[in-house]
């Protein structure tokens, strides 16, 4: 889908670490950037560009755009909360170059008339790619299936009622059957509605102390059960989103085992905390699915380590102050994600020796540019004549996340005041530098 575009002028990025999955490249190369936006040449020592601008980039990380394929821009319908144009800043500030919105906006994204009018948007305000996650069920309602055929035809990259599973399980099987058809990944919100009513945190030691209704992991757990014998049925690719339990894990583990199509995605919040981040009902952490235990945080992390787990997402979900600011139960579930996804997930995976930093790009690149079907387009990589969309990320870079600095338009986290290392110091989408921090990260 079409960003709002600046122009680019010829650009060579010199001297830093180029990580590449797709291709396996880590190695010390230049890149440099023709005025179309695309990669021109790769190699060491690249001469400087006549009419170009150069970047140091010794002593950063060179990586291809990186992509969140989970985030609520919140337009149409919610724009007190986000906008295109405010979550695509956001994206940006946080070394994203490409976004996939959920449907669950109002309207949601159920029609082609729907997905035409928000393209239209992307192309007025959008400082990033923006790609659609289309609807599953007309209205997201669970009742009626939405016309996948033409959604896709429309530009969805995935299909999802994310905000809600669909629990139906004849509806469920006839939108993976159709899903199938248009060569796209079902994204599961895994969540039985029967068995959460009322629920607002992890039902544990943490919710019986509060006198919280709690939230049992096995209404996560029984969705993913049914959908994977489903999938068998369908063979359609499926996708679990922010997976929250360990008995999740071992579902995903066992269906990969047996070679069906199922991934699932991790977000920083569940490779983080837990739900004792509730204590004194802070709404910052009530979250869908909620922050479980220690055990399920370590089995998230061993997941990602054992390559159960592939794609990393932050489910950035903004809401206003006033909504935040309500009793435990009737605040909104969710944070923002995208301002400080990429320090978070190398604190819980690279600092802590579990993986290294090629293997945490490739969750941030090709890993979602291939559920999310992007990689047809190039992106997700660095190839010769494909998209120039690239971060450079200081991995050393010390900060504080203040609420003052952010990007977005709300600013629920629970992650502000924390001093973080690693941070994105630049996002050039198409050849133009969309984000620029180098100099006062130096
Ligand atoms: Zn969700």
């Amino acid at each position: 889908m079409p960003h709002h575009a600046s122009p680019a002028i010829p650009l060579l990025i010199k001297g830093g670490r180029l990580i590449d999955p797709a291709t396996g490249t880590d190695a010390t190369l230049d890149v440099a950037i023709g005025a179309d936006g695309r990669v021109d040449a790769i190699g060491p020592d690249l001469p400087e560009l006549p009419d170009g601008r150069t970047i140091d980039a010794s002593g950063l990380i060179v990586a291809p755009g990186l992509i969140d394929p989970h985030v609520h821009l919140r337009e149409p319908g919610g724009e007190h909360k986000e906008t295109i144009r405010s979550g695509t800043a956001a994206a940006l500030a946080g070394g994203f170059t490409t976004v996939c919105c959920m449907p669950n906006t109002t309207p949601a994204l159920d029609s082609p008339r729907v997905l035409a009018d928000l393209a239209e948007r992307c192309q007025r305000t959008a400082q990033c790619r923006v790609y659609p996650v289309a609807a599953g069920s007309i209205g997201r309602k669970g009742e009626q299936p939405a016309p996948i055929q033409a959604l896709a035809a429309g530009g969805a990259v995935g299909i999802s009622d994310d905000g809600d599973a669909i629990a139906d399980p004849a509806l469920m099987a006839h939108v993976l059957a159709q899903t199938a058809k248009a060569n796209l990944a079902f994204m599961q919100h895994c969540q039985d509605p029967t068995i959460t009513v009322g629920s607002s945190m992890h039902d544990g030691e943490v919710s019986t102390r509060l006198g919280l209704v709690g939230w049992p992991r096995h209404a996560e757990e029984v969705i993913i059960e049914r959908d994977i014998a489903l999938v068998e049925q369908t063979g359609c690719s499926y996708h679990v989103q922010h997976i929250s339990s360990a008995g999740s894990v071992e579902l995903v583990r066992a269906a990969r085992a047996r070679g069906l199509p199922v991934t699932a995605e991790a977000s920083p919040h569940h490779l983080m905390l837990t739900h004792e981040a509730c204590e004194g009902f802070n709404t910052l952490a009530k979250m869908n699915p909620p922050l479980r235990e220690q055990s399920d945080v370590e089995s998230i992390r061993q997941a990602v380590v054992e390559g159960v787990i592939t794609v990393l997402a932050t489910d950035h979900a903004p809401h206003a102050k006033h909504e935040k600011e309500q009793p435990f139960e009737d605040a909104p579930f969710g944070i923002i994600g995208l301002e400080t996804a990429l320090p978070l997930y190398a604190e819980a995976l690279v600092h802590t020796g579990l993986i290294d930093w090629p293997r945490l790009i490739a969750l941030l690149t090709v890993e979602p540019a291939r559920l999310c079907r992007l990689e047809r387009l190039g992106l997700g990589q660095l190839a010769l004549g494909g998209p120039a969309d690239i971060t450079l990320i200081d991995a050393d870079h010390r900060w504080t996340f203040e609420e003052s600095q952010v990007a977005g338009r709300s600013a629920n986290s629970p992650f502000l005041g924390r001093t973080m290392v690693g941070r994105a110091v630049a996002s050039i989408v198409a050849g133009a530098e969309r984000m620029d921090r180098l100099v006062a990260a130096r």
